[in-house]
């Protein structure tokens, strides 16, 4: 049976669930380097690629994103991997194809902030644009659904990215993340809301943001851009617990030695799954049509997203039952086992 499009399912008021993160989670199963954050591992473990976006599929993910992500000219050339440019976008591609079909979910390409964008030289923004047109032709060929361009830190960046979707997209649907940090406002000092309304005007199909801050600290934000935005919103914050202080997952720092933890000891900030769901649970009352979680997210995250957006997974069936465990039982035995393990009080 075809799968509804993204355009079709968002006129019709429904909502999309997209996993991100693949970059996150393979580097916390060891398969891509921390710092170079390069997607290499397309190439050299496919399968492990391959298994995560099932993973996420199982979750409740509608939508199976390619992990080209860094997997541009400039990212590449920095770890000396030029060569492998086109195999990895061809691959990495493939591998979303094939399991989108597979699960009846969404293919979406994906290209990303360059690294080597600098508004100020016109040769950066010349080689930014050949960035873009280059990892969208592989797109093209890919023939997926749409075209999820993520992660600018500045409004200029990703409006180029978008006109060079529109001009070599072959009119493919787009959605365009920015990410918050430090501030409320973009690298140019753009309000996030404006900024995104700006892009809505320009056409992308949907607009919103990703990464960066964890839920606490984009909530605040997404309910400004829902006041401001017409069409469709999309937020996929990072699952870690930032605060007003710490607004985002850069700043972050150990709780018992206060020092940095960005980007290998995130684990002692990360988000609970109640956390998670409660996020998951406000977006929805905002309106948030198109959600999901990016940087530290994973398959067990992914469900309660996707459960609380309705959505019935293969894997609802392993969600916690705690209460179904022996010691949880009401009879003498399971309360002295019960005491020993959780003290007098339980
Ligand atoms: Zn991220």
């Amino acid at each position: 049976m075809p799968v509804k499009r993204l355009k079709e399912r968002l006129r019709d008021g429904e909502n999309i669930v997209c996993a991100e993160g693949y970059m996150w989670e393979l580097e916390r199963r060891g398969f891509v380097c921390s710092g170079d954050f390069t997607p290499e591992v397309v190439i050299d473990y496919p399968e492990r690629v391959k298994a995560l976006s099932e993973e996420f599929a199982l979750a409740g993910s509608d939508v199976i994103e390619a992990f080209t992500y860094y997997g541009h000219r400039e990212k590449l050339k920095s770890i000396g991997r030029e060569v492998d440019l086109k195999e990895l976008n061809r691959r990495a591609l493939q591998i979303a194809k094939d399991v989108a079909d597979a699960r009846g979910c969404l293919v979406a390409g994906n290209i990303c902030n360059t690294t080597c964008y600098d508004p100020s030289d016109p040769t950066c923004v010349a080689k930014s644009q050949a960035i873009f047109k280059e990892q969208m032709e592989w797109i093209v060929e890919a023939k997926v659904d749409f075209v999820i361009a993520e992660t600018f830190i500045e409004f200029s960046e990703a409006k180029l990215a978008l006109e060079s979707i529109k001009k070599y997209g072959q009119g493919l649907p787009v959605v365009v993340t920015l990410s918050p940090h430090c501030q409320d406002t973009t690298l140019e000092g753009i309000p996030y809301p404006k900024a995104l309304r700006e892009l809505e005007t320009l056409g992308a199909d949907v607009v919103g943001l990703n990464c960066g801050r964890g839920p606490e600290t984009m909530l605040p934000l997404l309910k400004e851009a829902r006041a401001v935005c017409k069409g469709p919103l999309a937020a996929l914050p990072v699952p870690f617990r930032t605060t007003e202080e710490q607004n985002n997952f850069n700043m972050l720092k150990d709780p018992r030695n206060g020092e940095s933890v960005f980007p290998s000891n995130l684990a002692c900030c990360q988000s609970s799954r109640a956390d998670v769901r409660r996020f998951a649970e406000e977006a929805l009352a905002l309106g948030v049509q198109y959600i999901g979680l990016c940087c530290g997210s994973n398959p067990s995250f992914m469900r309660e997203v996707a459960q609380v957006y309705g959505r019935k997974t293969a894997l609802d069936k392993y969600s916690p039952t705690i209460s179904r465990n022996f010691y949880f039982q009401d009879n003498p035995r399971a309360k002295t086992v019960r005491e020993f393990l959780f003290g007098k009080s339980s």
